[in-house]
């Protein structure tokens, strides 16, 4: 599903060099759930911010679903990961003063569906994710735990085939990481949806299939 061969990132600065980034080489498979750990700065978010195809890389290449990323334009590229791709993040990344239905119908903003059936899709997602009673609260009106399965409801209205997750328990308190946890194994069973997720979490990662170590940029496991 997922094919990065070599893939070098150095960041430049005017004074500093950091190699991010050392020579990945990862196949991941469709259907599979990965976690990647590893310490603060050994190069987590910076692979999937590139497997996300939101950062391009400085060297290697990337496979998704077939197809080789490297040439695409930028328009080609926003396409695709609008496509093919869903993102959660830490921070959940909702947009404060809309209500939760319409945070969940932006990604479909850049599709060609009409306004009935973005609250078809939307609605759908937010019952799988259990906040059909939320459609019309703020973001700001829900817990920690609600916000962050709002922002799976967004990761999956467009029915993508890879979801990328940076840390998405990382600001949750054990109850409700577990609770969005069992959410991502669900998409992940019942849906076949291939997860990539970063964590900081053990006990989250052997959840999951298979676990990969950075540090300093490299893969150690
Ligand atoms: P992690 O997610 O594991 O904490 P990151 O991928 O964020 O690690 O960062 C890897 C390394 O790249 C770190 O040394 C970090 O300081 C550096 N880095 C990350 N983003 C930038 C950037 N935009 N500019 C310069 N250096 C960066
Ligand atoms: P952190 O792990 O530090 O909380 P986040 O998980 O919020 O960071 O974000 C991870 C990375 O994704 C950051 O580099 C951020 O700039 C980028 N990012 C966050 N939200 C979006 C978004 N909606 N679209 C594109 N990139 C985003």
């Amino acid at each position: 599903m997922i094919r990065l061969q070599n893939i070098e990132k150095v960041y430049r600065t005017n004074t500093i060099q950091t190699l991010a980034l050392n020579s990945i080489n990862l196949d991941i498979e469709k259907g599979e759930f990965l976690s990647v750990m590893g310490p603060s700065g050994c190069g987590k978010s910076t692979l999937l911010n590139i497997m996300g195809l939101l950062d391009v890389p400085s060297g290697g290449t990337i496979n998704i679903d077939g197809q080789s990323t490297i040439s695409f334009s930028d328009k080609e590229l926003a396409k695709f990961r609008n496509q093919k791709l869903g993102f959660i993040f830490q921070s959940y990344h909702l947009i404060n003063d809309l209500p939760v239905l319409d945070n969940v119908e932006v990604p479909l903003l850049y599709r060609n569906s009409t306004a009935k059936e973005r609250k078809t899709l939307a609605t759908a997602a937010l019952e799988k994710v259990g906040l059909s009673n939320r459609m019309k609260h703020f973001p700001t009106q829900l817990s920690g735990g609600q916000r962050q399965r709002v922002a799976i409801a967004r990761a999956i209205v467009g029915k993508p085939e890879v979801i990328l997750a940076d840390e998405p328990t990382g600001n949750l308190d054990s109850a409700m990481g577990n609770e969005i946890m069992d959410i991502l194994l669900q998409l992940n069973r019942d849906d076949g949806t291939t997860i990539v997720m970063v964590t900081h979490d053990e006990f989250m990662a052997q959840k999951t299939h298979r676990l990969v170590r950075l540090f300093d940029g490299s893969q150690v496991q």
